[in-house]
């Protein structure tokens, strides 16, 4: 899989694939990064990117010229994603669904965003990771290829792991405990220390009932789950 990411600020987003899985994963080959940066295709005397917003309003805009340019030079297959507070909610979903596509592409703003016309002419999606509003899209194009490269295979190291996390099911993942069983006078809940495979999964599964229902209450609604205790 390739990511390109189209930025005034390649430096931002370069530094986090040096170190941890994302580094292994792209030294084993499960993918690969480019940068695009439209002021290399500024047809400006002095590569300028930027303007004023047509009717006023505070702040400058990303001009369309350089970043036409720019995405003419993807290939046809390249899914095109920008980063806008005003996109759809990025979720697990589209995090599985992306994994699967050959070439992604993340289009970060700056200043006040990006001319419309240049994300009616080459989006094939819009996505905000949450609302509010950062200062650029460097930070929104990583959250969504971290959470898109953990689904292809062979980048975590035990799979398995992906199974049960939060939002693989409506229901959050029970929560986790490591050693030792007594920490601070806290101890592991006992049926975790007992080896009986179905009655920790019984036991994590009311702890992830419990959980969703206290952080993520909507998660419940929106999927029509009643907890067993409410049945
Ligand atoms: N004026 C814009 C508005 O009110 O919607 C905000 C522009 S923001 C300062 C600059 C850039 O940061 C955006 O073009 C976008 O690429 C990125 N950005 C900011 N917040 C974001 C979010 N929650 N999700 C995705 N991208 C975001």
């Amino acid at each position: 899989m390739r990511f390109t990411y189209v930025t005034l600020f390649s430096n931002l987003i370069e530094g986090y694939f040096q170190d941890s899985i994302l580094k292994r994963a792209i030294e084993a080959g499960h993918f690969d990064v480019g940068y695009l940066n439209p002021r290399d295709f500024s047809a400006s005397k002095h590569a300028k990117v930027d303007d004023t917003a047509a009717g006023g309003g505070a702040g400058m805009v990303m001009v369309p010229q350089p970043l036409f340019d720019a995405l003419r030079t993807l290939p046809a297959d390249a899914h095109i994603i920008f980063a806008a507070p005003v996109g759809k909610q990025f979720t697990q979903n589209d995090a599985k669904r992306l994994a699967t596509k050959q070439h992604v592409v993340f289009v970060s703003g700056r200043y006040e965003g990006i001319d419309e016309r240049v994300i009616e002419t080459f989006a094939d999606e819009v996505f905000s990771i949450g609302d509010y509003v950062l200062t650029g899209g460097e930070l929104p194009s990583l959250v969504m290829t971290d959470a898109i490269v953990r689904n292809l295979e062979g980048v975590l190291g035990n799979s398995e792991s992906l199974d049960y996390e939060s939002f693989e099911t409506p229901l959050l993942e029970a929560p986790t405990f490591g050693k030792p069983a007594v920490y601070e006078n806290m101890a592991v809940p006992s049926e975790y220390l007992k080896g009986n495979h179905s009655k920790i999964h019984a036991l994590k599964s009311s702890l992830s009932e419990c959980k969703t229902k206290f952080f993520r209450p909507e998660q419940l609604l929106k999927h029509k789950i009643r907890t067993s205790y409410e049945k």
